[in-house]
């Protein structure tokens, strides 16, 4: 069964000029648990529109999208950020850590801000399937590109998300480190039924994916 399904998916842009941007149009789209998808195509296309709307982040101007057999499209704003806390992790290319904290504080930070309870079994766990478990007391400007980013992974797992959604994820790594975080997401899915969506505009990394999509002036292409 799709743990993501995305039908007639429209976003029209009505920005302050009068042209309306149409970013994404009629989209469908099926997922199932455990896949890791790829989004690929030109800049402009619509990839990050159709992710924050996957995420929760935008709301959509026509169509449907099921997740866990819940219509987002009917959710009120606080059930949206229920939905974004607890069932979506976000990675981006920025790692949008906080500077003051260290990488084991950035990581708890989702649930710390919630007054939740740490599982340390499954922390324990991430951090050394992410090769970060002896990098926790460090800060981030003290840590490399690939470690800041396996920090924000880590911190985007740390809720038990059923989707991971990532945003040009190795936009800013060079090749080794952009795939080993490929290679991250192809394990979790593989081994631990984690579903991923991730934006790249490498079709090297797309290649490792289970299946890749393609976006085109708001058009899936292969759908
Ligand atoms: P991609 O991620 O593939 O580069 P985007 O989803 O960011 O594409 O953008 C798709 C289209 O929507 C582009 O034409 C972009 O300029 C437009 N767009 C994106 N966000 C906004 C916004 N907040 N307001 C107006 N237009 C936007
Ligand atoms: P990567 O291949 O992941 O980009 P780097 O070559 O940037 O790695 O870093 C190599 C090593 O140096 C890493 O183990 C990292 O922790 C350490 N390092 C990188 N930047 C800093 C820094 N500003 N302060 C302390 N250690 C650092």
């Amino acid at each position: 069964m799709s743990i993501l399904q995305v039908l007639n998916l429209t976003k029209i842009y009505l920005p302050g000029s009068k042209i309306a941007v149409r970013a994404l149009d009629r989209a469908n789209i099926k997922v199932e648990k455990g896949e890791f998808v790829a989004i690929v195509g030109p800049s402009g296309s619509g990839k990050s529109t159709l992710l924050y709307l996957l995420g929760g982040l935008e709301r959509q101007s026509e169509g449907k999208i099921i997740v866990n057999n819940k219509d987002l499209t009917t959710l009120t704003e606080d059930e949206l950020a229920e939905y974004r806390r607890k069932e979506i992790g976000f990675v981006f290319q920025k790692y949008n850590l906080i500077p003051i904290l260290n990488a084991k504080e950035n990581i708890v930070l989702p649930l710390s801000i919630g007054g939740e309870k740490i599982d340390d079994f499954y922390f324990d766990k991430i951090v050394k399937l992410l090769g970060i478990e002896d990098r926790l007391e460090h800060m981030p400007n003290e840590l490399s590109g690939g470690q800041q980013q396996r920090v924000s992974i880590a911190r985007a797992l740390i809720g038990k998300p059923s989707i991971i959604l990532a945003d040009e994820p190795t936009g800013n790594l060079d090749y080794k480190a952009s795939e080993d975080i490929v290679n991250f997401f192809k394990q979790l899915s593989a081994e631990f039924g984690q579903t991923i969506v991730m934006i790249t505009h490498d079709k090297n990394l797309a290649s490792k994916a289970d299946r890749i999509i393609e976006i085109i002036d708001g058009k899936v292409m292969n759908q």
